[in-house]
């Protein structure tokens, strides 16, 4: 295979620029010297720029927190391949996917860090597309990347570019939200549509073999999550008790890993699932089941039923939430088990995904 093919398979056929005689990163791009450090001006500096990263010192001295607030710190890796899909790139995904992580657990995200390896030969022009979607995706969410770091292997060790991320936010001390904090009765929201991140990376790949119109929902879904948590806890208390983000493994995964963490049963209604016409179709026609392709771009809330709708109008009126729903409810029987009542009106057991049904998918 010659390098040109080499290259083109990890941009896919959904690279939005043109195919060019860009520069490409060479090895000294990793070497700490002068190309490094032209690399970081040209790329990094040009679409990250700010005071943190501009002291140019080994580590970014964040400001100290209020005694009213803990710190929540996530991090992640993205392999996604290709690294360009239908609705997004591997820079916005690295860039939301740990923003949701730290939003998830009731945290407002403040910062992030970004360490890159990159494989000897990606077109810098690349780089850059990537590099800028993370602005843009880092700016939408309010956060800074404050931090970061470049590696260069050789030709053929690598697969473009992965990108880690690290994220930190920060959580007031009275609020108490976690996966083992659900109760029997809690009502279950979905903040919108399931399998589209799943379907628009197979869209990529050329799995599909027809074409869909199906975009990634990758997005930042920290603003989202602050409205629903003002609308829960406004007057008294805390009515959101558990937060997650679907993504590996889908909803059927997500809501398991709720179920076994606060020792309860879970209840969902197929026909309340929001999933479009063309997820679906698709799903059908691979032998996919829906409830277990990944999602970059939806929370579940589980939240005292006496709030519920409260939550579900203020998530509704979020431009990444209009088709929320609430999805079933938390049972006391059952413990440890996902039940769905399908929309034939019998009862299937929801098993935690086993194995891993897309490889590479974030
Ligand atoms: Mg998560």
């Amino acid at each position: 295979m010659s390098d040109q093919n080499h290259s083109l398979d990890f941009l896919g056929a959904y690279c939005p620029l043109p195919l060019s005689h860009s520069d490409q990163i060479v090895i000294g791009h990793g070497s700490g010297g002068r190309l490094t450090h032209d690399l970081i001006e040209k790329v990094f500096a040009n679409h990250l720029r700010n005071p943190f990263l501009e002291r140019k010192d080994d580590g970014a001295i964040l400001p100290s927190v209020d005694q009213e607030f803990e710190i929540v710190v996530s991090t992640d890796s993205h392999v996604v391949s290709p690294i360009f899909f239908p609705g997004g790139d591997i820079g916005k995904l690295a860039v939301c996917g740990t923003i949701n992580d730290i939003a998830v657990m009731g945290a407002k995200p403040l910062y992030l860090t970004a360490g890159f390896i990159l494989e000897e030969g990606l077109r810098v022009d690349v780089l850059e597309y990537v590099v800028s979607s993370m602005e843009k995706a880092a700016e939408e969410a309010g956060v800074l990347i404050v931090a970061g770091d470049t590696k260069v292997v050789e030709r053929g060790k690598g697969d473009g570019i992965y990108i880690n991320t690290s994220g930190f936010g920060i959580r007031h001390k009275s609020l108490d939200i976690g996966g083992g904090n659900v109760k029997a009765g809690d009502h279950i929201i979905l903040s919108g549509s399931i399998g589209e991140h799943g379907v628009s990376v197979l869209q990529a790949r050329g799995e599909l073999g027809f074409s869909s119109a199906v975009q990634s929902d990758v997005c930042p879904l920290n603003h989202l999550i602050a409205s629903a948590l003002e609308a829960g806890n406004r007057e008294n208390g805390n009515a959101i008790h558990a937060m997650r983000d679907p993504t590996r493994g889908g909803l059927a995964t997500t809501l398991n890993e709720i179920a076994q963490q606060s020792n309860i049963g879970i209840w969902i209604e197929e026909a309340a699932i929001p999933i479009s016409q063309t997820v679906l179709s698709v799903c059908e026609m691979l032998g996919f089941d829906p409830l277990y392709v990944a999602n970059e771009g939806k929370c579940i809330f589980f939240i005292d039923p006496q709030r519920s709708d409260r939550v579900l109008d203020a998530i509704r009126s979020h431009p990444y939430g209009t088709q929320a729903a609430i999805i079933g409810q938390v049972v006391s029987d059952h413990p440890k088990k996902v039940l769905l009542k399908t929309t034939m009106g019998s009862t299937r057991l929801i098993d935690m995904l086993s194995g891993e049904m897309l490889p590479r998918i974030c």
